[in-house]
């Protein structure tokens, strides 16, 4: 069976800068556009209608009648931006999460669709307004040659926000691409914790430094002790304090980390034609219990940076590179031996710990990455083919009788330099 699955990909270019008279036309369109918006999201939500047919059914006549000057296709625009507002607005409410009874519009980007505009040059685009048809200059840059050099097409729906102090247009274009998933020939599997992401691929044990708990930690400890020094020398709401604050977020540490991570994954997986085995998330109450962590908010955002944040870097890279994903439950995975199906015992904290049954050793990531590998064999992933015939004696699992091997360490700054593991391992002395 083929399974081809598509891909979208935002690219922002902007404009060149606008000459006076017609980045006006822009603003003008831009206030009729929010105006719109803001009277259906009203509506919308104090009528609970979420689709955008049945908004569009419903005030077409009268937001024409309203703005003879704005073309048709621009109400079916609104209608669809409108819907996908009051959608996730209610979602959040629904969650109690909404801090009003209608969402605020803030910001405004026009949502653009195939009769709006039209892509006139490699290098210019139009657009339609209520002035007619404008040709738009765009800023090329690097990142855009490179979509439209390859396989992605350009997609027909487009967004335009407006930067007023530079008046630029910023274009929001979209490349898709449909991508054949391969059946797989085996399994890499990636066990995502707190501060390292453990790779098992063919009978290696590799194990990635990220420090996603330790960065989060570091932050919110230093954001606390400048907290309490401020509040203390100036009142909660100095000036210096929020600067300082600023500066710290900026310093943060970017999320290049996982896709470095996720990059090198994938390509391992695609390079074998594997599929990569991850966990089903939030089905290990040992992953949610992070460790030595009570604050509930302090926990939630280090397994949102840890294990949300490098999974789903897995999962778009996989997609975008047609390498199947299979999830499984990864209750226990630490805890029991792959082997003989017996409690694994470790003691004051250690993470070598000995099989009840066999006696043999093993190292806590290790076992956790063979045991999600043997639930990937049996099916027990959703959407896993039974490969059969995979059985597991000592010898099918190299470490398997002589456990105590640890997993090859690979410090950040060392992956974060290459691009493959193969590049990675030979610079690994
Ligand atoms: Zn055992």
């Amino acid at each position: 069976m083929r399974r081809v699955i598509e891909v979208t990909r935002t690219v922002i270019v902007k404009s060149t800068p606008l000459p006076r008279k017609l980045f006006r036309v822009f603003v003008e369109l831009e206030g009729m556009y929010r105006n719109i918006v803001e009277q259906l999201v009203l509506y919308a939500v104090k009528n609970g209608i979420t689709s955008f047919t049945r908004l569009k059914a419903l005030k077409y006549r009268e937001l024409r009648s309203l703005y003879p000057q704005l073309l048709s296709h621009y109400v079916y625009t609104v209608c669809q931006d409108v819907s996908t507002r009051v959608k996730s607005f209610l979602r959040l409410k629904r969650r109690g999460l909404a801090k009003s009874d209608y969402p605020a519009v803030n910001r405004v980007s026009i949502w653009l669709d195939d009769h709006l505009w039209r892509v006139r040059s490699l290098t210019s685009i139009e657009i339609a307004t209520h002035r007619g048809w404008v040709t738009i200059e765009l800023e090329l840059h690097k990142q855009y040659w490179r979509y439209l050099n390859s396989s992605w097409r350009l997609a027909s729906e487009a967004k335009v926000k407006l930067d007023k102090r530079n008046r630029q247009l910023i274009i929001y274009l979209t490349f898709k691409k449909s991508v054949e998933a391969y059946k797989p020939r085996g399994f890499t599997v990636a066990d995502i914790n707190e501060n390292h992401v453990v790779v098992l691929v063919d009978d290696k044990v590799y194990l990635f430094e990220t420090g996603f708990r330790d960065v989060v930690l570091g932050y919110y400890y230093r954001r606390k002790r400048i907290q309490e020094r401020y509040d203390k020398l100036y009142g909660v709401n100095c000036r210096v304090k929020r600067r300082i604050f600023r500066k710290l977020k900026e310093r943060r540490k970017k999320s290049d980390l996982k896709w470095k991570l996720a990059n090198i994954i994938v390509r391992v997986a695609k390079e074998k034609q594997y599929a990569i085995v991850l966990e089903k998330l939030g089905m290990n109450p040992a992953k949610e219990m992070i460790s030595r962590v009570k604050d509930d908010q302090l926990r939630h955002r280090i397994y949102q940076a840890s294990f949300k944040g490098v999974q789903k870097a897995i999962e778009e890279k996989a997609r975008e590179y047609g390498v199947p994903v299979i999830y499984v439950n990864p209750r226990n995975t630490s805890k029991i031996c792959p082997i003989h199906n017996a409690k694994i015992i470790y003691s004051n904290g250690s993470r070598v710990g000995r099989c009840s049954e066999g006696g043999e050793l093993w190292h806590r990531d290790i076992v956790a990455c063979y045991n999600l590998l043997l639930r990937a064999h049996l099916g027990d992933g959703s959407v896993a083919p039974s490969l059969g015939g995979f059985t597991l004696d000592g010898s099918s699992i190299p470490l398997g009788s002589t456990a105590t091997h640890d997993p090859t360490g690979i410090w950040e700054s060392l992956w974060m330099r290459w691009k493959s593991l193969d590049e990675t391992l030979k610079n690994l002395k």
